[in-house]
């Protein structure tokens, strides 16, 4: 049985000006799942986001619909903060205040009392790996801590949705792993995670379903592992310096592949893996190589390989 829908956004839009940020998009969060929005800088993703817990209000229309908990947010804001927890995509911690006071200042904005905020101060510095650091200052984290902290804090109301925008944006390896673990964890504590990244591999490892949004519009949606087999081919010959291409030439039409390029370098799909080793046959070793295709290839498949400022 498919458990409850937690958000159900539809036809939501959200315009700045000229700038349609958020294009008619549709989508349904379930309970105990990770809910992935990806797509490049300026996607739309934080806007969207921001209308879910309240913070920015989509366009009036007779078609949107925008549901969290039962709740919509342009009317319920309150409802829908007691019920989740936020991490905004920069830190915001009170730095004249230590790790403790910071979280039983976020206590207090809850109404939580002291006691129980105690316990609970200790409980989530216990599961953030943080409980040496209580009564450190802000400014000695690391920013590793800093981003664990401020999950922490997000954690205090005891939330049922939890909304992090961009989790481990500037965090080492360690810590990224440590961080998708503790979402592992949560996810099989009933907790529902709606989260952004741009490390596709994060999506891959923690989400359940994402969308790929491009421009404000949704351009992919579905489970990671199913959206890679239906829109990518299998394997990617990857070629570091283009110079070395010159040799492949004699293999047109010997099977299918279909190139990629940057400026200096070049990745061939193809669902032949054979075929992309008979290519790299005429290649150095060290100059290539073969791998699976994976999210990041997908998502640059979709969305483009230049930049998308303004
Ligand atoms: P990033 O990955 O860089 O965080 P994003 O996908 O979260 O990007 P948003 O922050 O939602 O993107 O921004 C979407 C678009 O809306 C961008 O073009 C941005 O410049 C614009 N935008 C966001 N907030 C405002 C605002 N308050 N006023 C005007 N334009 C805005």
């Amino acid at each position: 049985m498919q458990s409850r829908a937690i958000i159900e956004a539809r036809n939501i839009n959200k315009t700045y000006g000229n700038l349609k940020a958020v294009n008619d998009l549709s989508f349904e969060v379930r309970k105990s799942s990770c809910f992935g929005l990806l797509g490049p800088n300026g996607a739309g993703k934080t806007t969207m986001m921001k209308m879910i817990y309240g913070k920015s209000l989509r366009d009036v229309s007779p078609q949107s619909f925008l549901n969290v908990f039962g709740y919509d947010p342009a009317r319920n804001e309150l409802e829908i903060k007691s019920l989740s927890g936020v991490v905004p995509q920069e830190d915001n911690l009170d730095e004249e205040l230590n790790v403790r006071d910071n979280l039983l200042i976020y206590a207090r904005f809850y109404g939580i009392p002291k006691k129980t905020a105690e316990e609970r101060i200790e409980e989530l510095l216990g599961f953030m790996e943080l409980l040496d650091k209580k009564n450190s200052s802000i400014r000695e984290l690391s920013g590793g801590m800093k981003r664990r902290l401020v999950i922490a804090r997000a954690m205090m109301n005891n939330p049922e949705l939890l909304i992090l925008d961009e989790p481990t944006t500037g965090l080492d390896p360690q810590v990224r792993q440590m961080i998708w673990d503790k979402i592992r964890k949560l996810k099989k504590q009933g907790v529902t995670i709606l989260l952004t990244t741009h490390y596709m591999e994060e999506a891959f490892q923690i989400c359940d379903r994402i969308i790929i949004m491009h421009k404000g519009k949704k351009v992919m949606e579905g489970v990671p592992q199913e959206l890679l087999a239906e829109n990518i081919e299998k394997y990617a010959l990857q070629i570091a310096d283009k110079k070395n291409l010159s040799c492949l030439s004699r293999f047109k039409g010997k099977g299918t592949a279909r190139k990629e390029e940057t400026d200096e370098m070049a990745v061939f799909y193809s669902n032949e893996l054979k075929y992309l080793e008979e290519m790299a046959e005429c290649l150095e070793a060290g100059d290539f190589y073969i791998r699976q295709s994976n999210l990041e290839d997908l998502f640059l498949k979709t969305t483009g390989r230049g930049l998308n400022e303004e």
